[in-house]
């Protein structure tokens, strides 16, 4: 630990049935990762805690998913009108612990905020079908009900914005949360987790755990959770899609990703180099949309490779909050060591290194995990940089002759979160949206993340479960579908027989 002996850390609690707790057990460190130190502890939970948290969540549930679906929805609104007023205070925890610039911040609590505006709408959302004689007197309709207690399990690099992916939806579906953010980043949480009960929404409802891999396993294998929605790295999204099936539960489980971008020769190779610039540094790479791979087609490959150099060396990097940065570092001093090591490989594989990002300081930040913008060229689908999610400010470039070859490199690629073309040929983006096996496509948009009233999700391996997150498939993730056939009697009907009925 790198903090002074003699310096009080700061404690993150955790909120269970309404209150801030702070069992006693495993403490965890978070870090400013600006600085390079450690600013707070947070408390880990073990199996003990996490049953306390499911069984506020159960106590809650019988009067929360009786309650009018318009008023649930009129909480998500008070909510809603307090996380704006918040936006700011959630930025500043998200730059603190995440170490991301300020204004990407308080963007992506805004895509954040714009689920609990779709989960304000969700007594439209849970509207059943009805049928009126499906045979003699007999009517048919079906009800959305919520699944029970819930559980959410999210990653680092967006503390508030994946966590609002899931519970507004499971909370106005009617259903109870268990909430287990990053344990890197593990404030925001606890701050919505507040706003929400000053939103009027009782106690045990929305609880939030922290922890590691102890805490996840004790969700996991709980009794009293039906469905659990994950989001963070592919190797542990199998795990726990494969543990969730095992214990008869619900499973979304968001993965990783390895996002290729395909620039034809007729693209506006100018304004193509700026999104990409974006889409590959902003947040320091650590998006699970960001563009990681370009693939550059024919005559587009030099153009592009000498514009987004010199852009990539133009970026201004330092801590989030200062004035004009455009990246700030890397979440963790670990992390930081895994995407150097890349680097290394890439140069050992062979790969062109166009920019190298390794020798950055930042003055004042010596400590801090900064890392500069790496940028590679002449990338072969074998190599290291190209097989594995990075996860960092390093950006390669593989040459291709033709956009057949191109769709064939990317359905090849067993992620399958995001990816975009840039051209300017209709024709071109019409086969490339129907060819290409990804979940999410952007055409001269490369971080094509969905709006909160259409759904998130990759495939492949980027997706474990059937369901997209938040739009109308989450919704349809945190309920369960009721059918219903009536019939009064009455003299005109014949009595039930003892033959299948035919209804007719
Ligand atoms: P991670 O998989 O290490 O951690 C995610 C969550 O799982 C955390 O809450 C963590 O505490 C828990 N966890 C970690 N190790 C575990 C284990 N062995 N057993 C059980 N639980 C465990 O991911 P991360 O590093 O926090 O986040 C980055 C990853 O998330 C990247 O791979 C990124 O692509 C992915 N991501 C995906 C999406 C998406 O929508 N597909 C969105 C954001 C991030």
């Amino acid at each position: 630990m790198n903090k002074p002996a003699d310096l009080k850390l700061t404690t993150v609690p955790m909120w269970i049935n309404g209150k801030a707790v702070v069992p006693a057990g495993r403490m965890g460190e978070v870090f400013n990762p600006a600085i390079g130190s450690v600013a707070k502890q947070v408390p880990y939970a073990d199996a003990a805690t996490i049953d306390s948290a499911v069984k506020a969540a159960a106590a809650a549930l019988p009067a929360w998913r009786d309650a009018p679906p318009l008023r649930r929805a009129r909480v998500m609104q008070k909510f809603l009108h307090l996380m704006q007023e918040h936006q700011k205070d959630l930025a500043q925890l998200v730059t603190a612990e995440h170490g991301k610039t300020l204004p990407d911040a308080m963007g992506s609590v805004q895509r954040g905020i714009e689920v609990i505006e779709f989960a304000c709408g969700i007594p439209h959302m849970l509207k059943g079908e009805f049928s009126e004689n499906v045979g003699t007197g007999v009517d048919c309709h079906t009800l959305r009900q919520p699944v029970g207690v819930c559980a959410g399990i999210t990653p680092f690099n967006f503390p508030v914005m994946v966590p609002l992916w899931m519970f507004p939806v499971a909370i106005a579906c009617g259903n109870t949360f268990v909430l287990k953010p990053s344990e890197k980043v593990p404030s925001a949480s606890i701050l919505m987790a507040e706003l929400l009960k000053e939103a009027g929404l009782p106690d045990g409802v929305f609880n939030v755990v922290h922890g590691d891999k102890a805490a996840v396993d004790a969700i996991l294998a709980h009794p009293g959770i039906s469905a659990v929605s994950f989001v963070g790295s592919t190797p542990i999204a199998k795990y726990i899609y494969e543990t969730c099936a095992h214990h008869g539960k619900r499973v979304q489980a968001l993965g990783g990703a390895k996002n290729h971008a395909v620039v034809l020769p007729d693209a506006d190779m100018e304004f193509t180099a700026d999104a990409l610039i974006g889409a590959a540094y902003g947040s320091a790479g650590e998006r699970c949309m960001a563009v990681s791979a370009v693939v550059a087609v024919g005559a587009a490959a030099d153009p592009i490779v000498s514009l987004l150099k010199k852009k990539a060396e133009a970026i201004k990097i330092g801590p989030g909050t200062m004035e004009g940065a455009d990246m700030g570092p890397l979440v963790s001093g670990v992390h930081r060591a895994k995407v150097k090591g890349y680097v290394d490989a890439g140069v050992k594989e062979g790969a062109t290194l166009v920019s190298d990002g390794r020798g950055l300081v930042v003055k004042g930040h010596e400590n801090g995990f900064f890392l500069g913008t790496t940028l590679f060229d002449n990338v072969k689908a074998g190599m290291s940089i190209y097989k594995d999610e990075i996860f960092g400010p390093v950006l390669i470039v593989l040459r291709v002759e033709t956009l057949e070859e191109a769709i064939a490199l990317v359905n090849a690629n067993p992620y399958a979160n995001g990816t975009a073309i840039f051209t300017e040929s209709g024709g071109a983006a019409r086969r490339f949206e129907n060819e290409i096996q990804v979940g999410m496509v952007g055409i001269n948009v490369p971080i094509p993340v969905p709006v909160a009233f259409y759904s998130f999700g990759g495939w492949k391996n980027s997706l474990f479960g059937d369901l997209h997150v938040h739009g109308a498939e989450g919704v349809k993730f945190y309920t369960r579908t009721k059918v219903v056939t009536t019939r009064w009697p009455h003299q005109d009907t014949p009595a039930p027989g003892f033959h299948m009925p035919t209804l007719g």
